[in-house]
């Protein structure tokens, strides 16, 4: 098995490394940041690589904001960042849904299992959606809510579509209601289907776990994801930016959506930092679902290309 080249502390190798690629992918949580805590050396890294004319695009599986409630939290951080460098999994599938799949008029409502983050940016696309936040499914199910559901009268026949992403506040009641639209054909979507989330140097129920999982066991069909590793994220960025893939890098903290997300799509390399989920060595476990072409302590020891 082909070995990732480890790049930390040879100056020559880091240069020759990013004079390999024009555009670098970055995954935010455990390569940027750690929930609110930003990893030393990360600003000066990204002034690095735009100050060698890379383009530096931020791709990120976490749902629950939009583009613009990701710019508030990179303003915050002292990160300098541009709401259009930035594609999350709540943009990637409003795109999807508004330029790809299109749905039949009268038949165009989004049922969501999310957040405000996939709200806004379904709202920016022009997509009309129900559940989400509303409050009025913020209770436990009554007697009526069982029939309503079941004979379709409590259901809006709008509804073409259930999108998960990850919900905090994710109840029997919305579950009950995706549930059946997916019965009546609706179109099956998840933001992304990560099992857990590093938070507080722990891992949390992810979106994949508490909402897609669920589902599909209920409802015996399978969601087409949207967040990395699926292509039609890849396809969404490649939609939205100018770039080559073979000169494009993705850099990660996990084998099984950043890396895997890299490798399928014939990009010219990924690059596995140390600072997030993985471990060294990982990527040698007979299930290891793809490798690292490179990998690094952290990702600001790409600084030391400035000393060579
Ligand atoms: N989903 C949620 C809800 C998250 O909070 C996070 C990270 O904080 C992720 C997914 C993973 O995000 P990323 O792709 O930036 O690692
Ligand atoms: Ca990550």
């Amino acid at each position: 098995m082909a070995q990732p080249k480890y790049l930390s502390g040879d100056a020559a190798a880091i240069n020759e490394f990013l004079d390999r690629f024009d555009t670098f992918l970055l995954d935010c949580d455990g390569v940027i940041w750690s929930g609110d805590h930003v990893f030393e050396g990360v600003v000066d890294t990204l002034q690095l690589l735009r100050s060698r004319g890379k383009q530096v695009i931020f791709v990120t599986n976490n749902s629950t904001k939009s583009r613009e409630q990701y710019l508030t939290k990179f303003t915050k951080l002292g990160i300098p960042a541009a709401a259009d460098e930035i594609f999350g999994s709540a943009y990637s599938s409003a795109i999807y849904i508004s330029r790809i799949l299109r749905l039949p008029p009268g038949r165009d409502k989004v049922f969501v299992l999310g957040e405000s983050g996939i709200e806004n940016e379904l709202r920016a696309e022009g997509v009309r959606f129900v559940g989400g936040t509303d409050p009025s499914f913020l209770r436990n199910m009554t007697p009526e809510d069982f029939r309503g559901i079941a004979d379709g009268s409590l259901l809006d026949p709008e509804v073409g579509c259930v999108l998960a992403g990850l919900d905090m506040h994710i109840n029997y009641l919305k579950l009950s209601h995706a549930l059946h639209y997916l019965h009546r054909g609706a179109v099956f979507l998840a933001t992304n289907t990560d099992s857990t989330f590093p938070s507080n140097s722990s891992l949390f129920p992810g979106a994949g776990s508490i909402g897609t999982a669920p589902l599909a066991y209920m409802s015996g069909k399978r969601p087409l994801p949207l967040g990395k590793p699926s292509q039609a994220m890849l396809d969404a960025v490649e939609g939205r930016f100018r770039l080559d893939r073979s000169r494009t890098c993705m850099v990660g903290d996990r084998l099984n959506t950043d890396i895997q997300f890299g490798v399928e799509g014939g990009l010219g390399g990924t690059l596995l930092v140390l600072t997030g989920v993985c471990k060294p060595g990982d990527w040698e476990k007979e299930d290891a679902p793809a490798v690292p072409g490179f990998y690094v302590d952290k990702l600001s020891d790409l600084l030391a290309a400035g000393s060579s």
